[in-house]
């Protein structure tokens, strides 16, 4: 199978990961829970990740806290900075982690900036919204369904300058482009464990700018006589036993990126984006490409997405048709209707994908109506 749906997961993972997640099932128990072989393993396994996280995302290791996906370390930002009948500010290509909690909160949302790969737009219109007063920002660093690179550099920069905290969501970017939560001076960066940072489902990293509010309370293994979370980070943020061999199989996804650097991921990937985006303008489909793009397009085919993807799977080729969880950012694009057919290449993109890609999409009959 030629796998393109990495916007999803991350498939096919480097060989060290399931490694390490088999390893550590073996020979972990429960980390700051015991002071024996075992559980001490498990805290130096935990540890380790959290270092190597700290490293690539230029911050300390006990500002990293565990998740259990992105929605969840959105979730706890989320509810963090904003209360019911706040104010948010939010990019027109969120994700439903980010616009159904602000709904099930009851939020006032701003949506700002629709125009895709329309830096000046997306910023005149962020500006507009902080301007007339937000209690918090929250936005995507690239789109999941267009690929879509916000401004976020500048978008922090604005946040900062009108003193609006703010939450970015790398799902899309972490483990692709640079992310440092000191140079954007973020309250909370969420992101998942399991697409670019190449670790296993089930696994999660929220960066805390600033201590958040528990959004479950439990056991931590510390200040156990104490009937509230512990004021600290990571362990304000991280209640009941953390996934191990999850966090063993991350640690492994992201010593693979920085023994391979994400600049090189990155420049891979572009290479198959810009390959793939040619081949589908060939083919007269409707694309949507443009500068600012990460390695993720998404096209409209004559026909029907859900059956183009069904085709293209029947051929061996995986990648994901609908709205991908995001209706916001098709209405700003204005594939509400009929939704999109997603490319999205990963760590392994190579040449030998984009040829197996366009060999699949020329036999494919609903590209064509
Ligand atoms: N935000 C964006 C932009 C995403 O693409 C996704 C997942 O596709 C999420 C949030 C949610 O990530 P997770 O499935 O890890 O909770």
């Amino acid at each position: 199978m030629i796998y393109l749906d990495n916007g999803a997961t991350s498939f096919h993972k480097p060989a060290a990961v399931g490694i390490a997640v088999a390893e550590a099932l073996r020979r972990c128990a429960n980390p700051g829970r015991g002071g024996y072989e075992a559980a001490m393993e498990a805290a130096r396994k935990v540890y380790e990740c959290r270092e190597e996280a700290a490293a690539l995302f230029d911050c300390q290791p006990e500002q990293v806290v565990f998740t259990a996906n992105c929605t969840h370390g959105l979730n706890i930002a989320i509810r963090t900075l904003l209360k019911p009948g706040g104010r948010a500010v939010i990019s027109g290509f969120e994700h439903n982690a980010v616009t159904r909690p602000l709904h099930m909160m009851g939020v006032n949302v701003t949506v700002a900036g629709r125009k895709l790969f329309d830096w000046d737009d997306t910023l005149t219109e962020f500006e507009d919204a902080l301007r007339r007063g937000a209690d918090a920002a929250v936005f995507t660093h690239v789109s999941n369904v267009f690929g879509y690179i916000l401004p976020a550099e500048e978008m922090a920069a604005l946040c900062r300058r009108y003193r609006v905290p703010f939450i970015l969501d790398a799902a899309q970017s972490a483990g692709t482009l640079p992310v440092s939560l000191r140079a954007l001076g973020a309250d909370f960066i969420a992101m998942p464990g399991h697409k670019g940072l190449l670790g296993p489902q089930g696994t999660g990293l929220l960066l805390c700018g600033r201590s958040p509010e528990p959004l479950i309370a439990g056991g931590t293994g510390s200040e156990s006589a104490r009937q509230t979370m512990p004021d600290f980070l990571p362990d304000r943020g991280e209640a009941g036993t953390l996934n191990v061999p999850g966090i063993a199989g991350l640690a492994a996804g992201l010593g693979y990126l920085r023994r391979t650097g994400v600049n090189t991921v990155c420049r891979r990937e572009h290479r198959g984006l810009e390959e793939c985006v040619r081949d589908l303008r060939r083919l007269g489909v409707r694309v949507f490409a443009g500068e600012h793009q990460a390695a993720t397009v998404s096209f409209v085919p004559a026909g029907d997405c859900e059956d183009t993807a069904g085709q293209l799977a029947k051929l061996g080729i995986a990648v994901r048709a609908g709205l991908h969880c995001a209706p916001l950012a098709h209405e700003s694009a204005g594939t509400l209707d009929s939704g999109t057919v997603r490319i999205s290449f990963g760590y392994d993109a190579c040449p030998g994908q984009n040829e197996a890609l366009r060999r699949a999409l020329t036999r494919c009959p609903s590209l064509r109506g």
